[in-house]
């Protein structure tokens, strides 16, 4: 059997995901750009990593002689080089790539290079497959080990790695893993001998841990026909209730009978549903308008994260605000905006904050959707810039939630679908907004966003100068989006 170790991990997840892999690649879902975004992440942490272990040499990945690779570690190994990164085993068709190898007089170290800030399980069976094929092939392996981000590191004016990566032994979780990995492999080599036949493997919680399977589009919408919104986004995946539904056939939210035993709040969902009713609780939504007074500051920041911080005073995956959008509406009316993006190359944070508190004075509502991320960005300026303090913190304490109506449902239509994500609320209540963000030329949300202003600083003048008009007019229509929002909370409670 030929197995790599990414190809194992995939395997445990869902043996099926493996065989799709390996013989019906057509119908996986390529990565997006967040994916492609996380494995560069994955790589500039992997290189980084390999300074805590200096003084190695890289085997080159070669994809069309592993041999190779192998034989290039061994002869490092017998010449006795302390560490080897890329160090490349095969024992029986299973390869695998140990990130770094210690080679010791006492015998080897595995390290296994993580971008996460969290030793996760699947990483546990990620080295355990390691372990397995070097004990296989009569090596003495003393530890095993996982490196990951420390989230809690605050970057000083260097960056200093020994801070930055936590190196977690994992030697009995994966000791322990080891009595399962003869049956699992031989599981696979079943599935992996019978190429016509697709495993027969059912839907379920497994195809979103530990992670979305890339055959999910395959093996929900066109095998099983599963609508965008049906029984699976009212009860939880792999719960008693979700599963007792699926092996009665029951998919569609319409098929639901009435009298099976729900929460309050997944009732509320299906009959939602089954009635396409509109449910608007005036009174409650004129309340909570009453708490707004003119004139309102609808405020939307964007921010990406850094896994190996750049600049000083921010942390691992810390939100860094690199936008805001700010329009502000007046009693009569009339509406100002104001804006703010930061400029490539540089901690755009000091001068968004000094121009956040300039544009936003201390006494005045400010409105975002979901305030707790916006209240969080700004507590964490906060934090950094003492001179602004009193202002972000005015800010925070004079910031009211747009989305509180929908959380509290105040206002449900059959569009929103049970949720109060902006997603699903815009659409619903101003329908034109949904065109108005498709006809956005190249950044059309938050992750285009957050994945197009890190990669500013590598582009052409002109893609420059285009990514920069595309991310100032998606931000502006974010925060014109909870005008329209307010105005029509403000139609539906008019006598
Ligand atoms: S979508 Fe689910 S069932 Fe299909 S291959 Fe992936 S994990 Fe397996």
């Amino acid at each position: 059997m030929n197995l790599s170790k990414s190809l194992y991990t995939k395997a445990i997840q869902c043996p099926k995901a493996l065989w799709l892999k390996k013989y019906n690649k057509e119908v996986l879902t390529p990565p997006d750009a967040t994916a492609l975004a996380r494995f560069e992440t994955g790589n500039v942490v992997g290189e980084l990593a390999c300074k805590l272990f200096p003084n190695g040499k890289e085997v080159i990945f070669t994809p069309d002689d592993f041999n190779a690779m192998v034989e290039i570690t061994k002869k490092w190994m017998d010449e006795g080089l302390e560490y080897i990164y890329e160090a490349t085993f095969i024992y029986e068709g299973i390869l695998v790539l140990v990130d770094v190898l210690k080679v010791t007089p006492d015998g080897l170290e595995i390290y296994e290079v993580k971008s996460s800030s969290s030793v996760k399980d699947i990483y546990l069976h990620d080295v355990s497959i390691q372990l397995y094929v070097l004990r296989e092939l009569e090596y003495s392996v003393i530890s095993s080990n996982v490196v990951h981000i420390d989230s809690k590191y605050v970057r000083g004016s260097e960056l200093d790695l020994n801070e930055l990566f936590k190196i977690v032994d994992v030697s009995d979780e994966v000791d322990a893993l080891q009595v399962d990995i003869p049956a699992k492999l031989e599981e696979f080599e079943i599935y992996l001998a019978d190429k016509e036949n697709e495993p027969n493997i059912e839907i379920g919680s497994h195809c979103n841990k530990p992670y979305e399977c890339d055959a999910k589009e395959y093996c929900w919408k066109i095998q099983r026909d599963i609508p965008e919104y049906s029984m699976f986004n009212i009860f939880n995946i792999g719960s008693k209730k979700q599963i007792e539904l699926y092996e009665r056939g029951i998919v569609k939210i319409e098929d639901i009978p009435d009298d099976y035993p729900m929460t309050a709040i997944q009732k509320q969902k299906v009959q939602n549903c089954k009635n396409q009713s509109t449910f608007i609780d005036k009174e409650s939504i004129k309340k909570f308008l009453a708490t707004l007074s003119y004139p309102i500051y609808h405020l939307d920041f964007e921010t990406f994260q850094q896994a190996v911080p750049e600049w000083r005073g921010i942390s691992p995956y810390q939100q860094i605000p690199f936008q805001y959008s700010l329009h502000i509406e007046h009693l009569d009316g009339t509406i100002e905006h104001k804006e703010f993006l930061g400029e490539d190359g540089v901690d755009p944070r000091y001068e968004l904050t000094k121009s956040l508190v300039k544009d936003i004075p201390t006494d005045v509502i400010v409105l975002a959707y979901n305030m707790s991320f916006e209240k969080g960005v700004n507590a964490k300026l906060a934090e950094s810039f003492f001179e602004f303090k009193n202002n972000l913190l005015s800010i925070n304490e004079n910031m009211k939630d747009l989305m509180f109506p929908f959380q509290k449902k105040y206002y449900v239509t059959p569009e929103m679908k049970g949720s109060y994500s902006i997603k699903y609320v815009l659409p619903s209540l101003v329908p034109k907004m949904e065109d108005a963000y498709k006809n956005l030329n190249g950044i059309q949300n938050g992750s285009d966003a957050m994945n197009a202003f890190p990669k500013l600083s590598s582009m052409s003048v002109e893609e420059k100068r285009e990514t920069r008009v595309a991310l100032l007019e998606y931000c502006k229509l974010d925060t014109l989006a909870m005008v329209e929002v307010l105005k029509k909370l403000k139609e539906v409670t008019d006598d």
